[in-house]
C-alpha cells in the first residue's frame, strides 16, 4: 500500500498544481488580449493618461514653458528618497548705474525698493532611480505644478540618464507642443475632386 501511494497516488497530488494552472491558462486563452505587442503596437491615448511614470512638472497655462512651481521647496521636504532639487532663482543683478542711484536714493531718504527674486525656481532636478512613485511631492505640491508623466515608453542605458532635468523637459514639452502639425497628405476623394 506505501508504494501504491508513492508511486501512484503521490505523483497525482504533485500535479495538482499543474491542473490549477491549466485550468487558468485555459480561461484566459480565449479572452480578448490586454496587452500590446510593443512596437508593433502602441497603448492608446486613453489609457496613458491612467499611467503613472516618473515625476514631471507643469507649465503655467498661458506660457507652458515655465514651471507653475514658486519653489517653495514642500517637494524637496516631504521626498522620503531625496531625489528632488531645486535651486530658487535669484534677483536680477543691477548694473553699476542701478546700484548708484538706490544708493542715492537711500541716503535721501526715499523709499526704495530692490528686485525681487522671480518665484520660478532656477534649476529642477529629479533622480528617476531613486523615485519611489510615491507621490507624496505631488500631493503637498501647494501649486500643483507636479504630476506623474504618462511617459510610459521612457527607457535608459545608464543611470545617469535617469536624472531629469525637468525644467528642460518643460520646455522641451512646450516647443512641441506650440510646433505647427505636420502636413497631411490630401485623401484621395479630395484630390480627385480638387482635379
Ligand atoms: S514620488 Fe515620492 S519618491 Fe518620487 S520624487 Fe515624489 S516624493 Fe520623492
Ligand atoms: S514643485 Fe510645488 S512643492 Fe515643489 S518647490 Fe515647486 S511649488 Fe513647491
Amino acid at each position: 500500500m506505501g508504494k501504491f501511494k508513492e508511486k501512484v497516488i503521490q505523483p497525482i497530488l504533485d500535479s495538482w498544481s499543474l491542473i490549477v494552472g491549466l485550468k487558468i491558462t485555459g480561461k484566459y486563452f480565449f479572452k480578448p488580449l490586454i496587452t500590446v505587442h510593443y512596437p508593433r503596437q502602441v497603448i492608446d491615448d486613453e489609457n496613458l493618461e491612467t499611467y503613472g511614470g516618473h515625476v514631471e512638472l507643469i507649465g503655467k497655462p498661458k506660457d507652458p514653458a515655465t514651471p507653475k512651481c514658486i519653489s517653495c521647496m514642500m517637494c524637496v521636504t516631504n521626498c522620503p528618497s531625496k531625489c528632488l532639487t531645486v535651486v530658487k532663482s535669484k534677483p536680477p543683478k543691477l548694473t553699476a548705474a542701478e546700484e548708484e542711484a538706490m544708493k542715492a536714493a537711500e541716503e535721501a531718504g526715499e523709499k526704495v525698493v530692490k528686485p525681487k527674486a522671480p518665484k520660478n525656481p532656477a534649476k529642477f532636478l529629479y533622480d528617476y532611480t531613486l523615485c519611489s512613485l510615491c507621490g507624496t511631492c505631488i500631493d503637498n505640491c501647494p501649486a500643483k505644478s507636479l504630476k506623474f508623466s504618462n511617459n510610459i515608453y521612457w527607457v535608459a542605458t545608464s543611470r545617469k540618464e535617469m536624472k531629469i532635468d525637468l525644467l528642460a523637459r518643460l520646455k522641451e514639452q512646450a516647443t512641441e507642443l506650440s510646433a505647427p502639425a505636420p502636413k497631411t497628405e490630401a485623401a484621395p476623394a479630395a484630390a480627385e475632386k480638387e482635379a
